[in-house]
């Protein structure tokens, strides 16, 4: 058990917890735990890339400005100014830790970079590595963390729930003030542990596996959200969840993404025939913001009957497509597809949560020695709408600023109690044989949400979704009393109570706003609702 300890406990192995994790290297030990391999991670998926000011002909000014716009007045201005201004330095640090990004011959900006371009940015600014970018930033990252001394990377760790002031008092329902770590499942060998820290980050990720169609891995089943729920943390905007308009629909392949890049480089949306219909949704047509997009191919889907849409970018140069997409390019053609020759076809899917755990300009999220960095957390830059490549920009930033800060603390030593933290308890928990059960409650839950929480939602939608959450969440709470402990277990509790946040926050907001569209009030209320909404616990 004493093996775990150290100064910060990382539960996460994305960017967000990796960076924290070097940056607080500098201060102190760190011990990150990540429930499957060091990589698997939404971060190692992300294809287009990294928004920052780079270029001459851009401006912080007009970065803020369209991440503002995207937000439809709901960004906290503050955070916006915080990860662009802030973002060369951190883009810097991963150059100088060796990320490969694509560069340009031409010297039009300091760092030669090729800057592409995606919806809703006014100018070239994405930093990226072809169209493998996660997957660039991530091995990198691991590969340091790997060399460096003062971190141990635990793989097949699953964080089961924060450490807080009830566990330590014996005291069921008191909500903590402060966080001692978390206790931890080692997959493996079924042990669970009391992990402690003086300093806890969760960077454990999205919640897109809340929905039946999704771009996320399977890790994203928003473990992090229900913890620092139920751990007494604020949980705000959860009803702004982004689908991506555009992922491949190809019968018995998994949901891949077809990058807003390529868009970027000249793909247009369009049916079967080969008509455009993006003039009628958005004078940017087929570079509209995400939520204009999905909405659009929502509409048109219904209109035409079709599963789908397409893209086409059949008219750019054939050798440049696949230069610059090589990844898409190989994965469709591994499914027959010939993107320079064949239309692409098209649906939305869950790709990103825009809220999360409320945290304040330093990543700490109320709770005392508890920060939350990544997607994770609700930093207020996304407001209603996240615009494209401002994540992972969001979790350099914001991971930096929250190491910086638990760094400085911890050399003030101003917190933590050596009180002894009890062992886990499972008495009366047996190994049940109706594990069947939990991946049918599992399925429920994601049609569930996909069928009256999705892209387009009314009053009944949301009403009849929260009585089969409830229900839902009722039976999985009951199970998770009497069976000993599981990974897929764990999961489905953790999904449940996501989902329900979710479906929660889009009850309160009546309005339509960014991501949030309802029938019943299908317009923008600046008056009552430019204002968060904000789930406790408490
Ligand atoms: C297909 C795809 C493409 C994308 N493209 C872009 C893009 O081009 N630009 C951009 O800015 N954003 C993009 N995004 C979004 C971006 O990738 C994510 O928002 C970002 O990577 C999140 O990083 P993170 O570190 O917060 O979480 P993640 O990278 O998801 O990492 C979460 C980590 O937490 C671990 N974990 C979760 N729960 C537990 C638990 N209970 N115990 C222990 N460990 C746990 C996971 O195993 C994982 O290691 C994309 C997302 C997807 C899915």
């Amino acid at each position: 058990m004493d093996n775990y300890e150290s100064d910060f406990l990382v539960i996460g192995s994305g960017i967000a917890g990796l960076c924290f994790a070097i940056h607080a290297s500098r201060f102190g030990t760190v011990t990150i735990i990540t429930k499957k391999e060091d990589s698997e991670s939404n971060t190692n998926y992300a294809q287009g890339g990294i928004a920052c000011v780079l270029d001459d002909n851009d401006s912080f000014e007009l970065h803020i400005q369209d991440t503002l716009t995207a937000g439809r007045g709901l960004c906290n201005e503050g955070s916006v100014r915080i990860i662009v201004e802030e973002g060369p330095a951190r883009i810097k640090d991963l150059i100088d830790w060796g990320v490969d990004f694509s560069h340009l011959n031409a010297a039009t900006n300091p760092y030669k970079l090729d800057l592409g371009r995606e919806g809703g940015h006014s100018v070239n600014r994405i930093v990226h590595a072809r169209d493998l970018t996660g997957r660039a930033v991530e091995e990198q990252l691991v590969a340091l963390i790997r060399a460096n001394k003062s971190i141990r990377l635990f793989e097949h760790h699953f964080a089961v729930e924060l450490i807080t002031d009830h566990h330590l008092s014996g005291t069921p329902g008191t909500i903590g003030d402060t966080c001692y770590g978390a206790y931890v499942l080692d997959t493996i060998s079924r042990n669970i542990v009391p992990v402690r820290a003086e300093f806890t980050c969760l960077a454990t990720g999205g919640a897109g596996r809340t929905y039946l169609h999704t771009t996320n891995p399977s890790i994203a089943t928003g473990d992090g959200y229900a913890m620092a729920y139920r751990a007494g943390a604020d949980i705000a905007n959860m009803e702004f969840i982004q689908f991506h308009p555009t992922t491949l629909l190809h019968e018995g392949a998994p949901s891949f993404l077809i990058s807003e890049a390529l868009r970027g480089s000249g793909a247009v949306l369009c049916h079967r025939s080969g008509r455009e219909f993006m003039e009628k949704y958005h004078p940017l047509k087929s570079l509209a913001p995400r939520d204009v997009v999905a909405r659009a191919i929502d509409n048109e889907m219904k209109l035409s009957g079709e599963p789908c849409v397409f893209l086409d970018i059949r008219q750019a140069d054939a050798t440049q497509t696949e230069k610059h997409f090589p990844y898409i390019y190989k994965r469709c053609r591994d499914l027959g597809l010939d993107i320079t020759r064949d239309l692409i076809p098209v649906v939305p899917s869950a790709h990103y949560t825009c809220g999360g755990i409320r945290v304040d300009h330093e990543g700490h999220a109320g709770i005392d020695g508890l920060y939350a960095c990544g997607e994770v957390s609700c930093t207020g830059v996304h407001g209603a709408n996240r615009l494209a490549s401002n994540s992972l920009l969001e979790a350099l930033v914001f991971s930096y600023r929250a190491a910086t800060d638990a760094g400085a603390r911890l050399a003030a030593r101003s917190r933590n109690s050596r009180a002894a933290i009890p062992a886990w308890d499972d008495s009366g928990t047996n190994d049940n044989e109706e594990w069947i059960l939990l991946s049918h409650n599992k399925t429920e839950i994601q049609s569930v949400m996909w069928d009256y929480v999705g892209i387009v939602r009314s009053d009944l939608r949301l009403s009849r979704a929260m009585r089969r959450i409830t229900l839902l969440e009722r039976e999985i709470e009951n199970f998770y009393k009497r069976t000993r402990i599981t990974v897929p277990l764990l999961e489905l509790r953790n999904l449940v109570t996501t989902a329900k946040l979710i479906v929660l926050s889009a009850a309160k907001r009546r309005e339509s706003r960014g991501l949030h569209f309802t029938t019943d009030y299908p317009g923008q209320n600046d008056r009552y609702w430019k204002k968060d909404t904000v789930l406790s616990n408490k």
